[in-house]
């Protein structure tokens, strides 16, 4: 897999730094990632360690003080915001902890959005959407409102939204933070099977924050980070 693709993510050196009225707080010190095709990664570590804010930056939606950021073997420094934004919307999926779907929105048109904003044809979108709630099981709610659903249901929305670009990477927050155990082992299977789908559509690397060691157990790879720092370099230097 390394030998024929670039990573979908390589981070180098990052460092960040958050300024709180006089007082600085350093949030990366050095953090070297990189995130292969197609493998379920974990980031954990206590609150405070820097997840969300590796997360926004691999998500470009922060930039680091200093290091570099590639995506999918493409340097991007130098890209400018609108780039930046056309390569998120395009190539990024996201799932986060609380769904984030759009309650007055059906559950097709909430996984339809990202198409059309895209400008996706419609006829296009129609045969996608079905084929994406297909894959996640909820082909019989199409028409259903988010509140309707429970939040197992929810969160397979989100993930389906999420993968309806066909993304190269998608960037979980605590995905499995609102479900109970038995929901949150199907979410997790479910999320398992869209990262290693091959084919049209699959294949998307996932990095999960999470502090549940079930969602860890179940990942490719483990990252464990501690004051901004990447704790164990055992697993990373397998891969890379
Ligand atoms: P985690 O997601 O692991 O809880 P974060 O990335 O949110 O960690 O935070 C890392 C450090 O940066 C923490 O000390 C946090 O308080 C600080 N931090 C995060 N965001 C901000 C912000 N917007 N302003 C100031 N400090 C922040």
């Amino acid at each position: 897999m390394a030998d024929r693709h670039p990573p979908v993510l390589r981070l180098q050196k990052l460092h960040k730094t958050y300024r709180l009225g006089l007082h600085t707080v350093p949030a990366l010190q050095g953090v070297d990632l990189t995130v292969w095709p197609g493998e379920m990664l974990a980031l954990t570590g206590p609150s405070g360690s820097g997840k969300s804010t590796i997360l926004n930056i691999a998500g470009l939606i922060d930039q680091a003080d200093a290091g570099s950021v590639a995506f999918n073997g493409r340097d991007i420094q130098g890209l400018d915001g609108t780039a930046l934004t056309l390569l998120r919307r395009d190539a990024i999926g996201f799932i986060f902890q609380s769904f984030n779907l759009v309650p007055v929105m059906t559950v097709a048109d909430n996984v339809d959005f990202p198409l059309f904003l895209a400008g996706v044809p419609a006829a296009e979108r129609r045969q996608r959407v079905a084929a994406q709630l297909a894959a996640v099981g909820l082909s019989d709610h199409a028409q259903h409102r988010p509140d309707a659903l429970s939040g197992g249901q929810r969160q397979r929305v989100a993930i389906a939204r999420a993968l309806i670009k066909r993304p190269k990477l998608v960037i979980a927050d605590e995905p499995t933070a609102s479900l109970d155990s038995h929901t949150a082992e199907q979410v997790l299977d479910l999320m398992r099977e869209c990262c290693h789908a091959s084919g049209e559509g699959g294949g998307a690397a996932f990095l999960i924050a999470t502090h549940d060691h079930r969602v860890v157990r179940r990942c490719d790879r483990v990252i464990t980070l501690e004051d901004g720092r990447i704790l164990d370099r055992a697993t990373e230097t397998l891969t890379s």
